[in-house]
């Protein structure tokens, strides 16, 4: 089993954000901004294009629903949505509450936030989710 999927089996720890039984929200170990949550299925697939259809369009509907959530917990001008997939071969969808295009460079330095600022964010976005 690859690292997210050990992730949304509650094998690896993360910081919570959403969660249903098909997909699971977690923030980004190294966020560009405060609230930068990943988005993944709980099966395992690399490339988000091999999904099928149906499988795509709930994750879309799923990662709305965190966006919602990510926008109410941290007010922004709007939520980015990427998906790159270089790094880790499971697929994701980057969710980043944006204040200006700038937001979205994923060259910038990542925030370093201690593990009780990650929980706090999560817990807002679970909480907004959750509503
Ligand atoms: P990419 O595959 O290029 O979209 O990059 C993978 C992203 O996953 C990067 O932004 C990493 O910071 C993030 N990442 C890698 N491992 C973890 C982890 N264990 N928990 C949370 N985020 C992670």
């Amino acid at each position: 089993m690859g690292i997210f999927a050990k992730i949304a089996a509650g094998e690896i720890p993360s910081y919570k954000c959403a969660e249903n039984d098909e997909f699971y929200a977690f923030l980004d170990i190294n966020p560009l901004v405060k609230g930068h949550t990943l988005v993944i299925p709980r099966r395992e697939v690399d490339y988000i294009f091999d999904m099928e259809d149906d499988e795509l369009a709930r994750f879309e509907v799923f990662a709305k629903k965190v966006a919602v959530a990510i926008k109410a917990a941290f007010p922004c001008v709007k939520v980015g949505q990427a998906v790159l997939g270089l790094e880790v071969p499971h697929a994701h969808i980057h969710l980043i509450p944006m204040q200006s295009e700038k937001d979205m460079n994923f060259a910038n330095p990542k925030l370093s936030l201690s593990a009780e600022e990650m929980q706090e964010i999560a817990c807002k976005i679970y909480q907004e989710f959750s509503k």
